[in-house]
């Protein structure tokens, strides 16, 4: 069934509460080329592990990184996430950008997004970012995220690994080339959106659909709790750290 996004309740006021905060915001311009052996250097996709690098991590930090990336692949490659994405309508490719189908953004989402190499960036915190780099996705990811993804799957760790399923489905989207080798789906970094931007929506669904995977949600919260976590922006890391919205929704 069609499912037309809204662009979020009115955040303004929360957001203002937590101040400045970005999760997974960023999409950055093109970067120098920088082929680093080519796409050889990738292990292909399979049906349990998406392609990626990562360059510059800690042992335990690359471990907690690949428990997280396969998760999301996880989440990204189930019938939840794609017969979700598949049934949005009105999705913009970036602010004042064209609208793009859902079936259209998934396909590309699935097929076209590039292998993906992951730096570790002190600088960033709790955000991250992403450019292309002629055949590769390259993101700057703060080692911040990795307090996201808890040992356990108590309902508390479940919220926090559902943010970081955010920012790496997020940063996913902007590893999608348009015809120059720029990043495609943009999202500005800064601010909010006044249409719903493929790159929230993206990391909305595969949070929620990890929270209804988990029995976090219930199966008729799904699309309350897309709209709550933000479409047009993330609405702030209290759905990361407090239960509260959930009755909300
Ligand atoms: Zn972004």
């Amino acid at each position: 069934m069609a499912h037309p996004i809204t662009s979020s309740r009115s955040l303004a006021a929360y957001r203002s509460s937590l101040g400045l905060l970005v999760l997974g915001a960023c999409s950055v311009e093109p970067l120098a080329l920088s082929t680093q052996g080519g796409l050889a250097a990738y292990a292909s996709s399979t049906a349990s592990a998406p392609m990626y690098k990562l360059e510059g991590w800690q042992d335990s930090d690359r471990k907690l990184l690949a428990a997280a990336l396969d998760q999301t692949w996880g989440v990204v490659t189930s019938a939840d996430f794609q017969n979700r994405v598949a049934d949005v309508t009105n999705l913009h490719e970036s602010r004042g950008g064209p609208v793009i189908s859902g079936a259209r953004l998934l396909e590309l989402y699935l097929n076209d997004r590039l292998p993906v190499t992951y730096r570790s960036s002190r600088a960033s915190g709790e955000t991250a970012d992403t450019g292309i780099a002629g055949d590769h996705g390259l993101t700057n990811f703060g080692i911040d995220n990795l307090a996201r993804w808890p040992a356990g799957e108590t309902p508390d760790e479940l919220l926090e690994r559902a943010c970081m399923i955010n920012t790496i489905s997020h940063e996913w989207t902007h590893a999608i080339s348009d015809a120059r080798a720029h990043v495609r789906f943009t999202d500005g970094c800064h601010g909010s959106s006044s249409v719903p931007l493929v790159s929230y929506t993206v990391g909305s669904i595969a949070h929620c659909v990890y929270l209804e995977q988990k029995h976090v949600i219930a199966h008729d919260r799904f699309w309350p709790c897309v709209a709550y976590v933000g479409t047009a922006t993330f609405s702030g890391l209290s759905v990361c750290e407090k239960r509260k919205w959930l009755s909300q929704i």
